[in-house]
């Protein structure tokens, strides 16, 4: 390593009889350099890059996702975006730890009426299981006609909630199949992206 590299006195007395000023009047240049600096890159450099919508709340910020090697490394706001122009809050800045997070759970868990402990399942099971309670819960509740004899069909014993990671495609079809195929009436989301 040089003198100049190894001391910074001597990096910056030589950057300022160089005739570089840059030191002192914006604190950037080669002085402030090291062989440390030289070698960082920023972490976005050779990732491929994705776009997305944050999927906290409606307001549905464009995102920037890079993937290293399969990984996600970083996300950030989309410069894109007409909605936030690049720029995230801080729940939409925590969505690198939302993904990549040990903590993560990666199997369903069931625990069953009156149990006091989760139970690991497999996905198989639990589809299984919530399309008969559903189905079961359907056929309880259903009022093919109101008071008058008029033909309803509707189904009030089951309610749909909806977040703001849902988008336009995915409430149409949730509202084909809670609707059209099921009769349910309570429907609500935040789909505002
Ligand atoms: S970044 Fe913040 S404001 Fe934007 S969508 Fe996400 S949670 Fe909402």
């Amino acid at each position: 390593m040089s003198l100049t590299k190894k001391w910074p006195l001597l990096g910056e007395a030589k950057a300022w009889l160089d005739g570089d000023r840059s030191l002192w009047t914006l604190g950037t240049g080669e002085a402030t350099r090291s062989d440390r600096t030289q070698r960082m890159a920023p972490r976005t450099e050779a990732a491929q890059r994705v776009s997305s919508i944050c999927p906290y709340c409606a307001v549905g910020c464009g995102t920037n996702i890079y993937v290293k090697e399969g990984e996600i490394t970083a996300v950030e706001g989309n410069p894109d975006s007409p909605i936030n122009g690049g720029t995230l809050c801080p729940k939409g800045s925590a969505i690198l730890d939302l993904t990549v997070n040990d903590q993560r759970l990666t199997e369903v868990l069931y625990r069953r009426p009156g149990g006091r402990v989760w139970e690991t399942v497999s996905l198989d099971w639990a589809m299984e299981r919530l399309a008969q309670r559903v189905k079961q819960t359907r056929d309880a509740t259903m009022q093919l006609h109101d008071a008058n004899g008029t033909l309803i069909r509707q189904c009030t014993g089951i309610a749909s909630l909806g977040g703001a990671c849902l988008d336009n495609e995915e409430n149409y079809l949730i509202k084909k199949l809670f609707t059209g195929g099921m009769g349910v009436v309570w429907l609500e989301n935040q789909a505002r992206i």
